[in-house]
């Protein structure tokens, strides 16, 4: 077997050799300017050549450490062992049959995972798919199937992904949906708890959005034609927003009051992330069906859609599935990647993580009043920027400018939010101590010279 040498042996430092990016980055970022269609962007363009752990090598030796993990997906570390060993195996018995045709252990292997660990003890299917998208517009097909209705509701910053359907699903014009349209009808955006910009207080915000919402899906599209209401446990792109407590439990027994199917998307708050196998834990949400991808297999393209059996056998057969979905390779590393977080404990890991970003974030907030919220759980954490923290005006320049002048020093980190004003920290959830304190320290540099 060849030598690994990205993965876990790779070296976990920071290391600024060169401008960043570099020379041998600016040079390949000219072919793909040539090569490459303008829509698909890079938040920096360093060309990679290995990562593991905390950190990013690039083409010009730089090695930067890493708070973005692919946005959520490498939460095992990148080239983590146990993925590497399953899915090279699986790769020398066989790439593909596709699932449809000839099935193969490992899917099912991956459905009896989910089945497990998703909440809830009733009986549970799983059907997978390649992408996050995929997996949200599958879950909608399946309650639509089941109910035999078609109205769909989501809720403001929400964010579902970049197909037809889920761009009619996500909130956010700018970049997702512009110019893209005409978008799927039957979908329907009501208010989400977002605390820290509620009107009467982040107090009051759970139960009062949740009335709101309720009253909109009540009186604009009557409840016995909803079909589904898709929601993120913490919502993702739309700036790391915990809806207030109270909100998702009142909106989940609206759904089951109403024979609504209840969906939470945990593409992104899923396994581990958030500290708990699933974010909707947090308030003892069982979920009819949940959505699942990114950190599912370790960085290998692999979604889900799980939920009770009854649900999810409404769609009648052949009319879920795709060539590649639930790809065996995918499989094996989701079923590495699994074994990985139950045996590294990732769930107590995010958790301490949080404890050292909050404690760091929350002493420096006191310093620098830019910083309006700081919000989050586990490894997906966040701070809001603001103007001024009393009348909160979104500060996206604040925003772009941290985010320049961490990657300057060398560290990976996003932005996100409808207003491009949150600095969100998605680290691998193996990342050294050290590496997250140094990350922190080049935060706390770049707010000092803002
Ligand atoms: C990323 C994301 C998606 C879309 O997943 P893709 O794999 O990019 O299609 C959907 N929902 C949420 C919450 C996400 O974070």
């Amino acid at each position: 077997m060849t030598e690994l040498t990205g993965g876990p042996s790779l070296p976990q430092e920071r290391r600024v050799v060169t401008a960043i990016p570099g020379p041998k980055s600016l040079e390949l970022q000219a072919r793909r300017t040539a090569a490459v269609a303008a829509g698909v962007g890079s938040t920096l363009p360093v060309f990679t050549t290995r990562a593991g752990g905390g950190v990013i090598e690039d083409v010009d030796g730089n090695s930067l450490i890493d708070f973005g993990s692919g946005i959520a997906v490498t939460s095992v570390g990148n080239s983590a062992e146990a993925v590497v060993r399953r899915a090279t195996a699986q790769l020398a018995d066989f790439t593909h049959t596709c699932f449809m045709v000839t099935p193969y252990e490992g899917y099912v292997a991956v459905c009896e995972q989910l089945a497990e660990l998703t909440p809830g003890d009733h009986a549970k299917k799983s059907a997978l798919f390649n992408s996050g998208a995929e997996a949200v517009e599958n879950a909608v097909k399946i309650a639509r199937a089941y109910t035999r209705r078609q109205a769909v509701v989501v809720f403001d910053h929400g964010y579902h992904g970049r197909t037809n359907l889920t761009m009619a699903l996500t909130a956010k014009n700018m970049p997702y949906k512009h110019g893209f349209g005409p978008f799927a009808p039957e979908v329907y955006r009501v208010p989400v708890a977002y605390g820290y910009r509620w009107p009467t207080g982040p107090e009051n915000c759970g139960p009062e959005a949740a009335a709101q919402a309720i009253d909109q899906i009540t009186k604009q599209v009557g409840a016995e034609n909803v079909a589904a209401i898709v929601i993120e446990p913490v919502l993702g792109e739309g700036g790391f927003i915990e809806p207030a407590k109270g909100f998702l439990p009142r909106i989940a027994q609206f759904a089951q009051d109403n024979g609504i199917v209840f969906v939470a998307d945990e593409i992104q708050s899923g396994f581990c992330r958030t500290g708990q196998w699933f974010a909707c834990e947090d308030e003892g949400i069982v979920p009819d069906l949940i959505t699942t991808a990114k950190g599912i297999a370790g960085g290998l393209p692999l979604a889900a859609v799980t939920g009770r059996a009854e649900i999810m056998d409404a769609a009648h057969p052949g009319g879920l599935g795709g060539t590649y979905g639930g790809n065996p390779v995918a499989c094996a590393a989701a079923l590495g990647a699994i074994e990985t977080m139950r045996e590294l404990d990732l769930n107590a890991k995010a958790r301490r993580i949080e404890e050292v970003m909050k404690g760091r974030l929350a002493a420096m907030q006191e310093k620098f009043p830019v910083i309006g919220d700081i919000r989050g759980r586990g490894a997906m954490i966040a701070i809001e920027l603001v103007k001024d923290p009393a009348t909160k005006e979104p500060d996206a320049g604040a925003a772009g400018a941290l985010a320049k002048a961490c990657h300057a020093a060398g560290l990976l980190v996003l932005t996100c939010g409808t207003y491009g004003n949150v600095l969100r920290f998605l680290p691998p959830l193996v990342i050294g101590e050290d590496l997250l304190n140094e990350g922190l320290d080049i935060i706390e540099t770049a707010l000092a010279a803002l």
